[in-house]
């Protein structure tokens, strides 16, 4: 079959692209590396356990991500619980910083978070993060390449972030979003991520998925390409792209080396698997910035409990500690399970090498150290890693990432870590989609237009 577009990966990024452009009457082919579709947003059952790719939230400012579920029939806020607050849980002591985030759906408790947590934040260590603030958005708007040559550490030193300020709340908001430490996370990266909460400052709260992420969100996108004459192949590696006579891409090569035919492609793999089905390209200099950017792994640890481990489902944050973020999740997205802890795990390159089993005594210990205690409660276990799906967020990268648009005709890159405002996110992955999709479009009218 010759189809009208290729799209190489059912992640966000892919599955926006196949929307969308199914939606303009194309015929779409989606093809898979892993047996479930959603990438780094899916969930699968794991030899007896139900996993996900990692622990994640909807951030309230998000846009082109409803807007694009309500084209595959799914409302936002039927898959979503909302929260209005976070925990950062204090190492050794029997406190917590509670901090409000929605200055309109909870409003008393963000006043309550500035005014109050004086046991763990001092005005002093408040104030100090004014200057820090105001510099940062100021360099995010004026200054980026500079800024986006410190990293967070430094940008705080240079500001003179007390510690305790850096400690509890830099870094949770750093390392805690996004596996890396704070001294190797870019200030650019940093003041971006939340630069669109001030502009949409009414929908800003973070939402809990009510569900895994394949089952309520990546999965019905799927079913509605094919219910458009799409096809989505799960387990269909693709090694390289096909190139016609003319040096266009007119198509790509399966793992089992099966050929399928189109007259575009987008990879939309994440950047390790982009790079592979690329390498041909590799010498070309428009892919030299894609080929520098580097990756970053992400470690993740999943707990089945015999009761919740905290009282609410709530994201928390561990600094300190091997549990960089976390939640309770068996009131929100594993309800069949009793307790459920889902944990982004802090420093994901030491997790790597380190065994399930040892990972899980560290945890263990952590959050005993946090407050939260889990002997007795686990039921099982899993350390699902991600070791080159993301791009790095480190000082330095982000002007490295590509455009969606190459200069070799029919090929098109989707995938968050081209060029988006909303970095390493699962709107930034649908707004690269998108931009795949309007680039393509142009292309086919083109193409049906071009004589012969
Ligand atoms: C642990 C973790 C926590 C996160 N938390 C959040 C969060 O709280 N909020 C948020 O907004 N974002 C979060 N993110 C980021 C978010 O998941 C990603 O930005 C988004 O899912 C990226 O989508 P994508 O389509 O660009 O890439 P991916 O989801 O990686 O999709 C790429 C797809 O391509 C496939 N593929 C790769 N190579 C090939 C090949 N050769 N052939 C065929 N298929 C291939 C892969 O299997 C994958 O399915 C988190 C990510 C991780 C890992």
């Amino acid at each position: 079959m010759n189809w009208d577009v290729i799209i190489v990966g059912a992640g966000l990024a892919g599955l926006t692209c196949g929307l969308e452009l199914s939606l303009k009457g194309n015929k779409v082919l989606v093809l898979e590396a892993n047996p479930v579709v959603g990438g780094r947003c899916s969930n699968w059952n794991d030899a007896g356990m139900e996993v996900e790719s990692g622990f994640h939230r909807y951030i309230g400012y998000f846009s082109a991500l409803p807007a694009l579920l309500k084209k595959a029939g799914v409302d936002i806020n039927d898959i979503l619980t909302w929260e209005e607050k976070i925990d950062v849980l204090i190492k050794g002591k029997k406190k917590k910083l509670v901090l409000g985030i929605s200055p309109v759906h909870g409003v008393l408790k963000m006043i309550r978070g500035i005014t109050g947590n004086q046991d763990v934040l001092t005005i002093k260590d408040k104030l100090s993060l004014i200057p820090f603030s105001l510099n940062g958005y100021k360099d995010f708007l004026l200054n980026p390449k500079k800024l986006d040559q410190y990293s967070v550490k430094e940008y705080a030193g240079l500001h003179n972030v007390t510690d305790n300020a850096f400690d509890y709340l830099l870094v949770p908001l750093s390392s805690g979003s996004y596996f890396l430490p704070a001294d190797r996370y870019s200030a650019y990266v940093f003041f971006g991520l939340f630069a669109p909460a001030f502009y949409k400052f009414y929908k800003m709260r973070i939402g809990a998925f009510s569900g895994g992420m394949t089952d309520v969100m990546c999965q019905p996108i799927a079913d509605q390409i094919i219910e458009l004459g799409g096809a989505v192949q799960i387990g269909e590696k693709v090694t390289d792209v096909i190139l016609n006579e003319k040096g266009e891409v007119a198509g790509v090569k399966g793992e089992n080396r099966k050929e399928y035919r189109s007259k575009q492609v987008v990879v939309a793999a994440s950047l390790a698997g982009a790079k592979q089905v690329l390498a041909r390209f590799k010498e070309k200099a428009e892919f030299s910035n894609l080929f520098r950017l580097p990756i970053n792994p992400a470690s993740t640890f999943q707990i089945d409990l015999n009761q919740p481990a905290l009282e609410t489902d709530i994201t928390s944050f561990g600094p300190k500690t091997a549990l960089a973020s976390f939640a309770e999740q068996s009131r929100t997205t594993f309800r069949d399970c009793k307790g459920r802890l889902s944990i982004i795990l802090d420093s994901p390159d030491k997790f790597l090498s380190t065994t399930a089993e040892d990972a899980l005594k560290i945890v263990i210990e952590d959050a005993k150290a946090l407050g939260v205690h889990l002997e007795g409660k686990i039921e099982d276990y899993r350390k699902i890693d991600h070791p080159e799906d993301i791009y790095s967020l480190a000082p330095g990268n982000h002007f490295l990432r590509p455009g969606q648009a190459t200069t070799i005709p029919g090929l098109t890159l989707a995938g968050d870590y081209t060029k988006q405002p909303y970095f390493s996110t699962m709107e930034g992955a649908v707004v690269s989609g998108q931009k795949a999709a309007a680039i393509v479009t142009k292309a086919l009218q083109r193409k049906a237009k071009a004589p012969g």
